[in-house]
């Protein structure tokens, strides 16, 4: 398709983003292009606009940001033969090798070659976008836009908070950004007995007691670790989903975990955190790193749970904005006092 189209671009290497246009992108014989319905900010998308020491040894300027969206399909190039013109699609937003041993054996969330959209390749924050067949993600049509935006880190989420059993345990999501949040809600319509939310946002912590959680900690308010072993009279919480990528609050649940518990580990530390591996060993606890959404395994669980109807995120997005006002998008993102936040182009 000729013509041009609004973008939201990193331009420089430097702190913010600017609005600007760029040529509709071409797309390969193996590839779809997609005019872009909705798409949200992500965490990751704050850091590239903030322009933070990752995003510094790792984007390339210039790139349109964004990754997690929804559309519909204009043109498909002409190897497709799963997805078709008039889809509506979300995305994969990890574009694996596919020839790697991880790739090879079930494992391509972990591919050792793994590139990302609006990261590595130009991005979503545009009204166009085009990715490989294989990583579309073709959505229910009556399917909101802003919600279908949001399965690529809700996937995250039920990918840290299913990596182990959940009914009937103890959960604890520390870290209520929209993936905590996310989290919550997961853990709760999965049968969790008691879902913890903790984190030092009263904002996020309002949201996730109406995502589900029953009991709501603030570390800047309680000792986390006293309050947990006071209620479960000193057995702590079964399974820890770590999502603030904080080093304190790491050894709180290394901490508060009962003996055998599960920790999973989306939070992404700014350093090397220490911990005491003693207590690992002698609590006999698991720890999981869990990076993505395993392909596609943990689509189909984000799929099934939505249409169980168990399972309610709306109350997760919090602002809709038109992609002109991105700048406004990133200050309710640093403020902390929003859940999701989707732009529309
Ligand atoms: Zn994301
Ligand atoms: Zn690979």
């Amino acid at each position: 398709m000729n013509g041009t189209m609004k973008v939201v671009m990193k331009e420089q290497a430097q702190p913010g983003a600017i609005m600007s246009t760029k040529q509709i992108p071409t797309y390969g014989a193996k590839d779809i292009l997609i005019k872009v319905k909705a798409t949200s900010i992500c965490g990751t998308d704050y850091h590239i606009y903030s322009w933070d020491a990752w995003s510094q040894n790792r984007i390339k300027p210039p790139r349109v940001m964004g990754h997690e969206f929804s559309g519909e399909v204009i043109a498909v190039g002409s190897e497709c033969h799963r997805v078709k013109i008039g889809d509506m699609v979300s995305a994969e937003t990890h574009i694996v090798c596919e020839k790697c041993v991880q790739c090879r054996t079930g494992n391509a969330h972990i591919c050792r070659d793994c590139a990302i959209l609006g990261v590595d390749i130009d991005g979503t924050f545009a009204e166009y976008v085009a990715i490989p067949e294989t990583n579309a993600w073709v959505n229910d049509k009556d399917l909101d836009p802003a919600l279908g935006s949001i399965q690529e880190p809700l996937g995250n989420a039920v990918h840290t908070v299913l990596s182990g059993d959940v009914a009937g345990k103890s959960v604890a999501v520390v870290g209520c950004g929209p993936i905590g949040l996310m989290a919550v809600a997961v853990a709760k319509a999965c049968g969790a007995s008691t879902v913890y939310a903790v984190d030092i946002n009263e904002y996020r912590l309002d949201l996730a007691q109406k995502l589900g959680a029953k009991v709501v900690l603030n570390p800047k308010e309680v000792d986390v670790v006293k309050e947990v072993m006071k209620i479960t009279d000193g057995n702590g919480i079964d399974v820890a989903c770590e999502m603030s990528g904080n080093a304190a609050a790491l050894n709180q649940q290394i901490d508060f975990l009962a003996n055998g518990g599960r920790l999973s580990l989306l939070g992404i530390p700014t350093k090397p955190v220490d911990i005491d591996i003693n207590k690992v060993v002698f609590k006999g606890l698991t720890i999981h790193g869990i990076t993505g959404r395993r392909m596609y395994d943990t689509w189909y669980k984000v799929k099934g749970l939505l249409a169980s109807g168990s399972l309610n995120i709306e109350p997760i997005i919090t602002h809709r904005l038109p992609l002109e006002e991105y700048e406004n998008g990133m200050e309710l993102m640093k403020s902390g006092n929003c859940g999701k936040v989707i732009l529309i182009p």
